[in-house]
Order: structure tokens, then sequence, then C-alpha cells
């Protein structure tokens, strides 16, 4: 049952038509529970609210289903005014962005144009930006501009997944940038010929990585909500007295709300990942997918409205 669910989520988070439907009617169904607001300005409260239980917040601008070059400068500009907005609030947030969004699968001229107006703004105000991954037939061109980018712009971060084969290298290989890494699991679904297809193997990996990044003196955003993965990080930087300004906790909004805020009074850094944004129906989706309990709060939301 739960896969059939599952899937038929998974399914309507790729239907364009349902997708064009929510943005038009805007956020409904207990979307709100897990999405800040339509834009920007409306997520100024939910961002100071977290940030006031001593929540740091990386905002998401959700965009999906980029066609053209107007749309991804429309998303670029928006991004772009968020940051601005996000320093004169003098909120404590950065801007988290997926590169599909401004034109990735268009031209690599236009992504890296994108990301230039961006980081340079970013820059001048002093917000932190990370590079979402996406799937893996898009990792090796991320990394490569991630690369190229974080030489020119600082305060530039981005993801490793450690579902796929890669990451151990990938880990390595950055580590002279002294990135800031966001180390997650992987939410795309890809081939056993690049990805570990056991979860178990994914989660010994997971902690693996996040112990090699910190050996490496780099900065790890633990990004899970995984007890088991938490507690084995928590009792390895205990033993190895890696300070508390090396690494962060990362969630998502609206999960695990109680461990995120136990984190905080234990001393721990915990960042909240908030999704704004007319296109939230896809991530919505993803989210009930990811845990079909959620569909309860959809059909309370349904009755009342
Ligand atoms: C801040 C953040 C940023 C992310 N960025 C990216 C990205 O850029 N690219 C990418 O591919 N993926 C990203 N992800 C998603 C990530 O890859 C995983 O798909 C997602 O986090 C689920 O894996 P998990 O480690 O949380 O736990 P899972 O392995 O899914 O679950 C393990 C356990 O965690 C608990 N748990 C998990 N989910 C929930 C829930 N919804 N409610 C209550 N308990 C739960 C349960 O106890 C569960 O048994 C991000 C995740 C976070 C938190």
């Amino acid at each position: 049952m739960e896969k059939v669910l599952r899937d038929g989520f998974i399914y309507m988070s790729q239907n364009k038509t349902l997708n064009s439907l929510a943005k038009k009617y805007g956020l409904r169904f207990g979307a709100s529970r897990f999405v800040a607001g339509e834009d920007f300005k409306a997520s100024v409260p939910t961002i100071r609210e977290l940030n006031a239980k001593g929540l740091s917040v990386t905002v998401d601008h959700l965009g999906e289903f980029i066609k053209t070059v107007e749309e991804a400068n429309t998303n670029r500009d928006e991004i772009m005014r968020a940051i601005e907005i996000m320093a004169e609030e003098q909120l404590d947030a950065y801007m988290s962005l997926k590169l599909t969004s401004l034109g990735f699968d268009i031209s690599d001229e236009l992504i890296e144009d994108n990301m230039r107006q961006i980081l340079t703004v970013a820059q001048r105000v002093g917000v932190f930006v990370a590079i979402d991954m996406e799937d893996e037939q898009r990792c090796e061109k991320t990394l490569e501009l991630f690369k190229k980018l974080k030489s020119e712009f600082d305060g530039l971060g981005t993801v490793i997944q450690s579902y796929l084969y890669r990451s151990e290298d990938d880990i390595n290989h950055l580590a002279p940038l002294k990135p800031n890494l966001r180390i997650v699991k992987g939410a795309y679904k890809e081939p056993a010929t690049v990805a570990f297809p056991e979860k178990e193997d994914v989660d010994h990996n997971y902690v693996k990585l996040v112990k090699l990044h910190l050996a490496n003196g780099n900065y790890a955003s633990i990004a899970t909500h995984d007890d088991h993965m938490i507690d084995a990080i928590i009792e390895h930087v205990k033993e190895n007295n890696i300070p508390l300004d090396q690494f962060e906790f990362q969630m998502l909004y609206g999960i695990r709300v109680e461990r995120q805020l136990e984190l905080v009074r234990q001393g721990y850094k915990v960042r909240v990942y908030v999704p704004y944004g007319r296109d939230w129906y896809g991530y919505f989706m993803r989210r009930l997918a990811e845990r079909p309990a959620n569909v309860a709060f959809v059909l309370k939301g349904m009755v009342k409205k």
C-alpha cells in the first residue's frame, strides 16, 4: 500500500497540468506545513519565527519545469531580490538554489551568467549560497561549475549525496577548496550502475562521508532526519573533539520539528530548509511520497477548505 501511494505521489509530482492548476489556485491542501509562502516577503514571518527559536534557515526558491530563457531569468531575479531582502531584514538565513531552475538545461553560458549575477549580489550583501544537487546525470557539470565559481566567490557551497559511488572521491577532490558541503543521502531514483541500491549501504556511506569531510578539516552541513545518522555523528564529534563551529545539522521545514529544537537545546547549530514560491506543488508531492503518513494532513486540509 505504501509503495502504491509513494509511486502515485511521485507520478503526480511530475504532472504538468496539476502543477499549473496548483499555481493558479495557490498554496492549498496543507502544503503550508512544508512551504513557507508563495513569495519571499510572505515567507519572512516564518523565517523570523524559526530564528527566534534558535534555528538558522536556508531558503529555497521553488522553480520547476523551466523551458525558456525568460523563465530562467525570472527565477534569477527573484533569487537576487530574496537575497537582498534577507540582508535588509537581517535574517539568519542563506539561499539554496537548483541550477535547473536557472537554465542548466538550456545553455552553459546562461547558467554561468545567472550564477555570477546571483553571487555578485550575494557577496555584496554577505549572504551565503548553496547549490543543491539534482540527479546524477547533472552531478559532474554541477561540481565543475561549483569549482570554477568557488575560486571567485568565497560564500558558495554545494551538496554531496551518499547514495552515489563517486561521492568519496568528490569529497577528497573538493577538499583543497575548503568547501562547506551539505551531505545528504540523495533524493532521486538512480540506477545501480551509479548509486548504492541498498539503504544499508547508503546509510553506511553517509556516516563515512561526514567523518571524512570533517577529518579533512572542512565545514559539514549534516542534512538528515535520521536519528541513526545524527546519533552516530554526535558520538563521533564528541570522541574526536570536533569543534561545534565546524558543522551544523539541517532538516526540512515542517519535518521532525521536535528533534530540531532538541538539538538546539543541546547546543548544536541547526538550519531549517525553507522552500517558498508559486511552484510548491512538485515539492509538496515529493514530501507526501517520502512519507505517506503526511497524507492525513492533506485530507484534513481538503475537508477544511
Ligand atoms: C536540508 C536538506 C537539504 C537537502 N538537499 C538535497 C539536495 O540538494 N539533493 C538531494 O538529492 N537531496 C537533498 N535532500 C534530501 C535527502 O537526499 C533525502 O532524500 C532526505 O533527507 C531523506 O533522507 P533522510 O536522511 O532524512 O532519512 P531517510 O533515510 O529517508 O529516513 C530515515 C529515518 O528518518 C526519519 N524520517 C525521515 N523522513 C521523515 C519525515 N518526513 N518525518 C519524520 N521522520 C522522518 C524516520 O525515522 C526514518 O525512518 C535534502 C534534505 C535535507 C534535510
